[in-house]
C-alpha cells in the first residue's frame, strides 16, 4: 500500500468539509454530526457500511459502537487496524431511530461515496450488508446470496474488487452469521494481494456458492414449523431469503442493524437491543464491553 500523496489528502479533506456542510437531504436537520468516514486515504481496502447510528452521530466517526468493535476484531484477525483501512458509509447522516435509509437519501449521498472512491482508489471495496452491496453492485441480489463472492467491477472509473460480506451488527446476534462473516473476512488478504482487476473478470477466489451456504437460523426461516402446524419442510430458497418480501433474516439490513427481536446475541453484549447496540441510545457509562470482552476470537 503506497502512502497517500498530499493531493489525495487535500482532496479528501475538502470533500469532508463539503459533507459536513451538506444539506442535500432532510437528514441534515436531525443529525448531530455528519460522519464522513475515516482511515488511511491511501488504503487498499475500503469498507462501506450503511449509515451512522447513535454513537457515530454523536462522535462524527464511523463504526464506534458494538459493530465497530467487532469490525476491529475482524480486522485484527487479518493483521490490520482500522487506521490502515478506510471506513465509510452509504449515508453520511444518521436516519432518525436508525430506520432504513430511504431511496432519496441514498441518491443524495451517493456522489460523496463515489468521490471518496475516486480519491482513495481502493483495490477492494468490502460492502457490509445489503444497502452498501446493492448500491455498489447496482444489483438487487441480497447479501445472503452474494456474500463472500468477489466481483471485478469499475466504480467511479476505477477498477477494483467488490467483496460483499454480512454486516457486523447482524452477526452480533446470530452465531451462524458470525461464523460465516469470519470465514469471508479471512479471505480478504488474498483479494487485496491481487493485482487490480480487469472489469468483468471473474475473481479466482472461489465464490461463496462453492462453499457451504449460510442459512438463516431455524427460528427465522419461513419453513420453520409453525407453532402447532406442519410445513412442507422445503428449504427457503436463497432468493426468497433475499427478497423484499423476505423475512427478517435478510431484510434490507438484516444483515445489518435490524436484528430480529428474538435473536440471541452471538456474543455477550449488554444491553441486547433490537438492532445494532451501537446505534441505540447510549447505555449507561461503562456498560459497554471492551473488545477483548466480546470473546469473539
Ligand atoms: N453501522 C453502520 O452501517 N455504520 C456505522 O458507522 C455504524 C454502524
Amino acid at each position: 500500500m503506497a502512502p497517500a500523496t498530499d493531493d489525495v489528502i487535500a482532496a479528501l479533506g475538502a470533500l469532508r468539509e463539503e459533507v459536513e456542510r451538506c444539506t442535500s437531504c432532510a437528514l441534515h436537520e436531525t443529525r448531530t454530526r455528519a460522519v464522513f468516514g475515516e482511515g488511511d486515504p491511501g488504503a487498499d481496502l475500503l469498507f462501506v457500511g450503511e449509515a451512522p447510528g447513535y454513537h457515530e452521530d454523536q462522535q462524527g466517526r464511523p463504526f464506534v459502537g458494538q459493530a465497530g468493535k467487532l469490525l476491529e476484531q475482524l480486522l485484527a484477525s487479518i493483521g490490520l487496524t482500522r487506521e490502515q483501512v478506510f471506513i465509510a458509509n452509504v449515508l453520511k447522516s444518521r436516519p432518525p431511530n436508525n430506520r432504513d435509509p430511504r431511496p432519496e437519501e441514498i441518491d443524495a449521498c451517493r456522489p460523496y461515496l463515489w468521490r471518496q472512491i475516486e480519491i482513495i482508489k481502493p483495490k477492494v471495496i468490502c460492502t457490509l450488508g445489503n444497502f452498501a452491496t446493492k448500491l455498489l453492485s447496482g444489483d438487487q441480489t441480497g447479501i445472503t446470496r452474494v456474500h463472500g463472492t468477489p466481483r471485478a467491477v469499475e466504480i467511479a472509473g476505477h477498477p477494483l474488487y467488490l467483496y460483499p460480506i454480512f454486516h457486523p451488527a447482524a452477526a452480533l446476534y446470530t452465531p451462524a452469521m458470525l461464523t460465516t462473516l469470519k470465514e469471508d473476512f479471512s479471505r480478504l488478504p488474498e483479494l487485496i494481494a491481487r493485482a487490480a482487476p480487469t472489469p468483468g473478470e471473474e475473481a479466482a477466489v472461489p465464490p461463496a456458492a462453492e462453499r457451504p451456504a449460510w442459512r438463516p437460523p431455524e427460528r427465522l426461516r419461513r419453513d420453520a414449523p409453525a407453532p402447532g402446524g406442519a410445513t412442507d419442510g422445503a428449504a427457503v430458497p436463497p432468493q426468497e431469503a433475499d427478497g423484499a418480501a423476505a423475512p427478517a433474516a435478510d431484510s434490507s439490513t438484516a444483515a445489518e442493524p435490524a436484528a430480529p427481536a428474538e435473536a440471541t446475541p452471538a456474543v455477550p453484549v449488554e444491553p441486547a437491543p433490537a438492532a445494532d447496540s451501537s446505534d441505540d441510545p447510549a447505555p449507561a457509562a461503562g456498560s459497554q464491553p471492551e473488545p477483548e470482552q466480546l470473546g469473539l476470537f
